[in-house]
């Protein structure tokens, strides 16, 4: 890591700190002022913005229009605010990534998402915005306690994607310093192979993906795995409460989770009272929105939510859609102090609601937190409700013995009435593995059932 991105970060982190202290007030000032900053740069820097919000400059953030991946996309040249960006050289530059920390046009760092939901969304960082980034990671082990960071050795294993475009990628290649030891492990190998490099590493902090800490606890608990970290952190995927408490069962300790996404970097994270996730109201605004962009009261899962990058210059996201749907907490205050918000839980992507045809006639969408409900008393390693033509799918690894599926299916079929639907044919299947994706991810909840994709499977 270049000594530049060090101090920028290291100055960052320590006014990250100050604002753990600030009042609500203070914060609530500090994010209109930088709200402010982001449109003027914008309107004058993006010929795009200057047409997106057109008439708009004076209103408030609620009224301006909502941002997806594929306005990003279509509008990408126009919409940097260095015109000598384009999304062509962008391209072609992400084709020559060999996993170190490559700089396109010397300046940006470049990493795309992985498109499992439509267009792949590429984005770009200058070495103020990428120092934000790095910061806003730090700021998780920083709230967990972990205490180390830049500047103490603390070894770190890292079971994520290492594919080189993926932003954790990009990140584990900026911080790769002898001050931070780090065992990058790719979430996609085989599961002795990084038990293994895991057993001979002995990392102090583990970072996963939140399906794979699962599979850690359960290997380290069948005696496998053999490591004593002090902080375990799940991200990327929903966190069941099961993976939470087998992960406390083997480790000694609760886990913390980390929400991110490669257009914000960190957005919430737990303290160390584990009260929810805090979201990082300083660097990202965050509203919580139903289908309708309206925002949710307490207690309620969104539809999606809309970020805007405080932060964000070359690519300025205001009111950005990602479908995550999560809950803002009916109790927003924590004891330790912060002023920021807290979240309480993410049941995953608007893509994980799966929609039966209901009982009373027309259809009933069941919310991925029923599936959750279910899922989280099978004492297995893990799992993935499929839906397919014929009916559902469940696959379970690592299920511990005397475990009957049918009961599985019984308690499947009873929560599935209870909202409504009519129940199609339910499988259990057990598998040595939950197929990953190639970021090296298990979803828990697929559906095969577009029409077209029906279309397709049927002879
Ligand atoms: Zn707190």
């Amino acid at each position: 890591m270049s000594a530049q991105i060090i101090l920028k970060v290291l100055a960052l982190r320590h006014r990250l700190r100050q604002r753990d202290r600030w009042t609500r007030r203070q914060l609530e000032e500090h994010q209109r002022r930088e709200l402010r900053l982001l449109r003027e740069h914008s309107y004058a820097r993006s010929p795009f913005y200057g047409r997106f919000h057109k008439g708009l400059a004076d209103r408030p953030l609620s009224d301006l229009p909502i941002l997806t991946k594929e306005t990003v996309m279509e509008h990408f040249d126009e919409l940097v605010t260095d015109p000598t960006v384009r999304l062509a050289d962008v391209e072609a530059h992400l084709t020559t990534l060999s996993g170190g920390d490559e700089l396109f046009g010397e300046r940006y760092r470049v990493a795309s998402t992985s498109g499992s939901t439509g267009r792949r969304g590429l984005f770009l960082w200058d070495p103020d915005e990428w120092g934000a980034v790095l910061a806003s990671y730090n700021r998780s082990f920083d709230w967990a306690g972990v205490g180390a960071g830049l500047t103490r050795r603390t070894r770190m294993a890292v079971v994520s994607s290492t594919t080189p475009w993926h932003q954790s990628a990009r990140v584990g290649a900026s911080v790769h310093s002898p001050w931070v030891p780090t065992l990058r492990l790719d979430s996609g190998d085989p599961l002795e192979s990084i038990v293994e490099g895991l057993n001979g590493f002995r990392p102090r902090v583990l970072v996963a993906y939140a399906s794979m800490a699962h599979l850690l606890a359960e290997e380290q608990l069948a005696g496998h795995l053999r490591i004593s970290p002090g902080f375990v952190f799940g991200s990327s995927e929903v966190f069941t409460e099961q993976a939470r408490r087998r992960a406390e069962e083997a480790w000694g300790e609760k886990p913390f989770e980390v929400y991110a996404a490669t257009e914000t970097a960190g957005i919430a994270s737990e303290c160390d009272l584990h009260r929810g996730m805090h979201l990082f109201e300083d660097l990202l605004i965050t509203e919580v929105v139903d289908e309708k962009n309206r925002p949710v009261p307490p207690g309620v899962y969104g539809e999606k939510v809309l970020v805007t990058v405080l932060f964000s210059r070359t690519m300025p996201l205001i009111r950005y859609e990602m479908s995550d749907s999560v809950r803002p907490a009916t109790s927003p205050h924590c004891p330790c102090g912060r002023p920021f918000a807290l979240i309480d839980g993410i049941q995953g992507r608007a893509e994980d609601v799966l929609r039966f045809a209901a009982a009373s006639g027309g259809q009933v969408s069941v919310q991925p937190i029923v599936f959750h409900r279910v899922m989280d008393a099978v004492p297995a390693g893990g799992w993935q409700v499929a839906q397919g033509p014929d009916g559902l799918t469940v696959l379970l690894s690592g299920v511990r013995e005397g475990f009957a599926d049918a009961y599985l299916v019984d308690s499947l079929r009873r929560e599935l009435e209870a909202q409504g639907a009519l129940v199609p044919p339910v499988k259990v299947r057990r598998v040595p593995n939950i197929p990953r994706t190639t970021a090296g991810k298990a979803p828990l909840i697929k559906s095969y059932v577009p029409a077209a994709e029906v279309l397709r499977r049927k002879p």
